[in-house]
């Protein structure tokens, strides 16, 4: 999902919920410094693809990860089994974005993105669009939802792959 719609809040619960281990890939990013640049006008980092799926590599391996990004086109198709796209109302993501600090112009691109559905239509063209589920993620009730799905599709994963 775009910055803002939950995807780290999201994952953690799930991961509380499920047992499942929660990725947190840009603070992976950040550790690790996986970036060529920074992109000064938009206030964020140019991150270096080959090297973040390096890092990555071993902890997918291990396997039961919810790994937590605002992007996929960058990783190979067979990691997932589940692509799930967060989606927040406009407003609401708004005022999230505005509580992070971010400056308009940023502010602006991200709700914009999130208008335009970038992160959905990215994740469709990615992967087999029979994967990627769209959640809503606008309040706490969206939440205690999502997470309950993400715990059924694991235990259906688990009784069809015995
Ligand atoms: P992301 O990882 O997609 O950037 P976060 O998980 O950091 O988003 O969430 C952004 C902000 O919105 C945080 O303050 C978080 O607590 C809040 N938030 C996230 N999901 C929900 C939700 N479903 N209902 C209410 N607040 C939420």
């Amino acid at each position: 999902g775009t910055p803002g719609t939950g995807k780290t809040q999201t994952s953690q619960a799930a991961a509380e919920r499920t047992g499942l281990r929660h990725v947190n890939v840009g603070d992976l990013i950040k550790q690790n410094k996986c970036y060529e640049g920074k992109d000064e006008t938009f206030d964020s980092y140019i991150i270096d693809d080959d090297e973040v799926c390096d890092l990555l590599e071993p902890i997918i391996e291990e396997g039961g990860c919810i790994v937590d990004f605002h992007s996929c086109e960058l990783f190979p198709e067979r990691w997932f089994e589940l692509i799930l796209v967060l989606r927040a109302n406009t407003d609401v993501l708004y005022d999230r974005l505005s509580e992070r600090g971010y400056n308009e112009k940023k502010l602006s691109e991200n709700v914009e993105c999130e208008i335009m559905q970038i992160v959905l239509e990215e994740a469709k063209e990615s992967y087999d669009s029979n994967l990627v589920h769209e959640l809503q993620s606008n309040d706490l009730n969206d939440l205690e939802n999502n997470v309950e799905r993400i715990a059924q599709w694991l235990e259906n994963w688990k009784s069809n792959n015995q």
